[in-house]
């Protein structure tokens, strides 16, 4: 069989290069995600059966057996032990070389009927919000929108904050079911960390419809009101020392400042001067806070697509088109994207190990 791969940039694999900030996060263990919709917002379903046959071990196995030392860090997300992206681009160029592709750098397809007619199987994998060169064709495409982007705060004292990092927060957007539980960091533009690019994910598509304005809900301690609440039973007990000065071991002294001083209790007030109303405010200010999105800003790591290839289009047992025998579909062009930790990455090594098997197989 001869394979050719036409690539329309000077080199292969320029946005792999660059993954997971040059160390290349390239899967995930998966521990502890018990329901795929957690990583995989769009896609869960088809990945379920993807990752059933080629999940993160049989990817680690891979790489292994082409020489790739990994190691799986205590957050789950698995790196070359190298921490060097360059080698797992160096690794599928020898693969290649190996199996005889053809690789031909500066070949941009601008039209597909073209390339179907002159090959016997197709795969596109020409990566997000690249689904537009099918237009015409008769295959449904989600319109694309970002994912994995952190927000714009309009509040001064939140920004007063910049980084400062709280674990366990749950994030939220207001009027919808969207709630995304992490790390979050404060930056001067508003926030950003894990928590918020899981909410960026799995909201892209009502922030994108609401012009990236709403309303984001923070519950600074991840716990609920009853919890809360007997936190601060147990701070105030037989103290009479002064609220500001006692904080909360998940938060930091200037931010559980900023929240006594936003719920309106004063800054000379003690904890056993604290009324029923202001230990109400100061509940909800800890556990259900309002900030006004104003925008969104680009994430500097990690930055998908959502939207694409409809699902529906697809064969998920071997990634054919449904309609258009022959054509096949890969990676980020597909409507399937992730929450950071190597998962997009995982999507794509899986949807092309299943493509590439089942063209083996039938030619
Ligand atoms: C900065 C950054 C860091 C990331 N880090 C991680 C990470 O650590 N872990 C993780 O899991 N995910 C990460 N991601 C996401 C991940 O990189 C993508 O999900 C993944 O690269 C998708 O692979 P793909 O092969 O589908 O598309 P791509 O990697 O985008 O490759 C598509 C290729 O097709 C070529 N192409 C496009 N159009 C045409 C055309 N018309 N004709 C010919 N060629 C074409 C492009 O030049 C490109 O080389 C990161 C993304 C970014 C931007």
């Amino acid at each position: 069989m001869e394979i050719s791969i036409l690539e329309a940039g000077p080199r292969p694999m320029a946005k792999l290069a660059i993954t997971g900030g040059g160390r290349c996060n390239l899967t995930n263990s998966f521990e502890g995600v018990e329901n795929l919709a957690e990583v995989y917002p769009r896609g869960s379903r088809l990945m379920r059966r993807a990752l059933g046959r080629f999940g993160w071990r049989e990817c680690c196995r891979w790489f292994e057996d082409e020489g790739v030392q990994l190691l799986v860090q205590d957050d789950h997300c698995v790196f070359p032990v190298s921490q060097d992206a360059m080698q797992i681009v160096r690794t599928l160029e020898r693969r290649m070389r190996k199996g005889g592709v053809r690789l031909m750098c500066g070949s941009r397809i601008d039209n597909i009927s073209r390339v179907l007619d002159s090959a016997d199987a197709v795969v596109l994998a020409t990566g997000g919000g690249t689904a537009g060169i099918l237009e015409g064709m008769p295959i449904e495409l989600v319109s694309p929108v970002p994912s994995l982007f952190t927000l714009r705060i309009n509040d001064a004292g939140l920004r007063s904050l910049m980084g400062t990092v709280t674990e366990n927060v749950t994030l939220g957007l207001a009027g919808t079911r969207f709630r995304a539980h992490g790390t979050l960091l404060l930056t001067d533009w508003g926030v950003s960390g894990p928590a918020t690019l899981k909410l960026s994910s799995y909201a892209a598509r009502e922030l994108a419809a609401g012009g990236y304005k709403g309303m984001l809900l923070v519950n600074w301690l991840g716990c609920s009101e009853d919890e809360c609440r007997a936190l601060l039973r147990s701070m105030a007990s037989g103290s009479g020392r002064l609220i500001i000065n006692s904080h909360p071991p998940r938060l930091t002294e200037r931010l559980w400042r900023h929240l006594v001083l936003r719920a309106g209790v004063r800054e000379d007030s003690r904890w056993g001067e604290l009324g029923l109303k202001s230990s109400a405010r100061l509940v909800n200010t800890l556990i259900s806070d309002t900030y006004d999105i104003i925008g969104r800003a680009r994430f500097k790591e990690e930055f998908v697509t959502c939207g694409g290839v409809s699902l529906s289009e697809v064969r998920p047992e071997s990634m054919e088109s449904r309609k258009l025998p022959g054509l096949y579909f890969a990676g980020e062009i597909l409507d399937i994207d992730a929450v950071t930790g190597g998962f997009n990455l995982q999507a794509a090594w899986s949807t092309a190990w299943i493509a590439a098997h089942s063209i083996a197989e039938k030619y």
